[in-house]
């Protein structure tokens, strides 16, 4: 309180903005006004405009708060994005070297990324070299954008189209054993998965264990027991765990007929 007292009242003259403390006479050396140190109302408290600039400062250090605050989240969603999109490219290639298929799309849930990322306009199971629509960033980050979101780990028939039919009867086997199944752990955004292996056992099954995103895990694998898809089944409650039938031993897969099944 008493260094407030010691401090200069602070009084700028209300026409011209002029300093006025410490003066020895109460009329602004600049315009002339006159004023009353003991009456507030002749002259200003603070520097004309001071109020605006204020404002102005206050909304400069927000904009650049929010530019800041912006920046990082674009970083990081980069940053995520780019690792997903690195891990799940190893899988992709993994799943191609295996005679699989992948179907690749885009988000369309949120419109979000594909706006700001761009997206792949050819998509769809194994739709070759990437062509990409650009978004508000430019067209380089199109790529994270893509998201694995079917496999196929079998050899048969598949009209792709508007009305996809996977023929079910006519899987012939990939040979795709339980440690290669650690791939599938990369692709953090598939929904379906249809294996034929006779090579995967139960092991292979706990590869799948903690993939919140699948709805769909179909097997025809003679190795996996049903009491190892039951348990699957209870820790996916939201997936469908459903082993398939066995073709007929006799039958030859051969000329692919989509009317059977
Ligand atoms: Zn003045």
């Amino acid at each position: 309180m008493a260094q407030d007292q010691m401090m200069p009242p602070s009084m700028y003259c209300r026409k011209c903005g002029y300093q006025l403390a410490g003066l020895s006479e109460n009329r602004c050396p600049e315009c002339g006004r006159p004023f009353d140190p003991s009456n507030p109302r002749t002259f200003l408290r603070h520097p004309k405009g001071w109020r605006v600039r204020q404002w102005l400062r206050r909304i400069a250090w927000g904009l650049l708060a929010l530019a800041v605050a912006s920046a990082i989240a674009l970083a990081v969603t980069i940053a995520v994005l780019h690792s997903r999109w690195k891990a799940q490219d190893r899988a992709i290639t993994a799943i191609r070297q295996a005679g699989g298929r992948v179907s690749i799309d885009t988000p369309e849930r949120s419109l979000a990324l594909p706006i700001l990322f761009g997206c792949r306009m050819n998509r769809g199971f194994n739709p070759g070299p990437a062509q990409y629509r650009a978004g508000l960033l430019g067209r380089r980050f199109a790529y994270l954008n893509d998201r694995a979101v079917e496999v196929l780990l079998f050899n048969g028939p598949l009209v792709v189209g508007r009305n996809r039919v996977v023929v079910y009867d006519a899987w012939q086997d990939i040979p795709v054993d339980d440690a290669w199944l650690a791939n599938l752990r990369n692709l953090p955004y598939v929904m379906s998965v249809l294996i034929a292996s006779t090579e995967m056992t139960d092991a292979g099954l706990e590869h799948f264990r903690g993939m919140g995103s699948l709805h769909t895990l179909f097997l025809r694998c003679p190795r996996v027991t049903q009491s190892a898809v039951d348990q699957l089944q209870r820790s996916l409650p939201r997936a469908n765990v459903k082993t398939l039938r066995q073709p007929p031993a006799s039958a030859p897969a051969s000329a692919p007929q989509s009317g059977g099944g």
